[in-house]
């Protein structure tokens, strides 16, 4: 499958080749299970929320090998909970009413997104890419709020990959922080949080150690949430 995306990636994968190739999946689908489609149409119960970036090397049922109905999934650029988001918002909310036992927020290295941010704070402004950048501007305050803590990393690469890690446990605070989530957590029947990172140069996904005694502190976390 892999060998299969990168040579379409470098031959021309046209719109009637995704067509022939979804009439070819639904003939080995139908061949395998022929209920699937009619079981899959009746509902989703997905235990995992996920909250991840739009880049178009990292699909989160594909990282994971899951298959349809077994995810929710939540995407944008460099993974976003902003509080005034009302897509967020709404899709914890969902999540919540459906009962998913894990809130995951992957981000991953290589991320574009935060890239751009770490230059904005880095570099002087430029015209382009205003929307985009105006989206990560959050990313850009993390940066200048842990600056110190990036003296120490001699690559970009490992700069830019610790940016993504403190977005992703950033971004993961929002979620906590929403309505929904708050009023989960007063009812203390809430999911596992979670942040991960998707380290594109090894397909590998690492888990994040959460702040949780910090988190709890600062009433980000309930007390009965688990050390
Ligand atoms: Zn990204």
């Amino acid at each position: 499958m892999q060998s299969k995306i990168l040579s379409s990636t470098q031959t021309r994968l046209t719109l009637e080749d995704l067509l022939q190739r979804n009439k070819e999946w639904v003939t080995k689908i139908n061949k395998e299970n022929p209920s699937f489609f009619e079981n899959l149409s009746k509902g989703q119960k997905p235990k995992f929320f996920f909250l991840g970036c739009v880049d178009s090397r990292k699909s989160l049922n594909f990282i994971t090998q899951t298959d349809l109905g077994q995810l929710l999934i939540q995407r944008n650029i460099a993974n976003q909970a902003n509080p005034e988001d009302k897509s967020i918002q709404a899709s914890i909310e969902f999540a919540l009413f459906l009962e998913v036992n894990h809130i995951v927020v992957c981000g991953h290295t290589q991320c574009g997104g935060v890239a751009l941010a770490h230059t904005c704070a880095t570099q002087p402004p430029t015209d382009s890419l205003k929307e985009v950048k105006e989206w990560v501007r959050p990313i850009v305050k993390e940066f200048q709020d842990h600056s110190n803590e990036f003296d120490n990393l001699k690559t970009d690469d490992e700069k830019l990959t610790h940016l993504s890690k403190l977005n992703c446990l950033a971004q993961l605070k929002n979620i906590c922080q929403t309505p929904a989530m708050q009023k989960a957590f007063e009812s203390r029947k809430y999911p596992e949080l979670h942040a991960w990172i998707f380290v594109m140069e090894t397909g590998l996904i690492e888990s994040l150690e959460l702040p949780v005694t910090q988190w709890k502190a600062e009433g980000i976390l309930p007390q009965s949430y688990p050390n």
